[in-house]
């Protein structure tokens, strides 16, 4: 179980959203856990974008194959649904490390998995553990306008008139 008494930012879900927001938050200096009761990766990864697009793939290829008349190497007289599934699950197994606990944790974010319910506006319990956070934004630190985190990125705005002067929330 990571360890912070506090974490700055807890992100329910390690699907497309809860990936790209804690490894924001932390790539901004934010102490952040991220909870997933089932697979990292969420909807897109297992079920999602990655294996139709990869069905779809594989159907293309299937069909120009079939147009064309020329040997595939999903296409030939034995292309069933069975290798159809199998150049699927090679495509979650390629995309599936991005989206992992080690992956996570390389870019500071820390991972628990379980079922995460909120106890109150400050704390979580996730399978009985209690995590906390601070209600609300932090205040003690504006993670916005340091000019440049840890990785020695800094933020940019849009030279937008009237933009740059205005009173912004993120
Ligand atoms: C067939 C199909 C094809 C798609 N193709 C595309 C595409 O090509 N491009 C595209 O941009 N989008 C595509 N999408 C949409 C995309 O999959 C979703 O927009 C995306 O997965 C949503 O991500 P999410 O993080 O909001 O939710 P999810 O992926 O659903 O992730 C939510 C995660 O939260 C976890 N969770 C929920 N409650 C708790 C809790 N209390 N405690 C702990 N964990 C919890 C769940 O286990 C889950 O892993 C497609 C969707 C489908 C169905």
């Amino acid at each position: 179980m990571p360890d912070s008494a506090v974490w700055d930012l807890v992100v329910i879900g390690g699907g497309s959203a809860g990936l790209v927001a804690s490894k924001t938050a932390a790539g901004f200096g934010a102490s952040v856990l991220l909870v997933e009761r089932a697979r990292l990766g969420g909807d897109c990864l297992w079920t999602g974008c990655v294996p139709s697009k990869a069905l779809i793939a594989a159907a293309h290829e299937v069909h120009s194959a079939t147009r064309s008349g020329r040997p595939a190497t999903l296409a030939s007289s034995s292309a069933s649904f069975r290798t159809a599934m199998a150049s699927v699950d090679r495509a979650i197994q390629t995309i599936a490390p991005v989206d992992s606990r080690e992956a996570l944790e390389a870019e500071d974010v820390a991972v628990m998995t379980g079922d995460a319910r909120f106890t109150s506006d400050r704390t979580l319990t996730v399978d009985g553990t209690e995590v906390r956070f601070p209600a609300g934004a932090p205040r003690d630190r504006d993670l916005t306008n340091s000019p440049g985190d840890r990785r020695g990125r800094s933020r940019a705005f849009p030279h937008q008139r009237g933009l740059l002067g205005a009173d912004r929330a993120t």
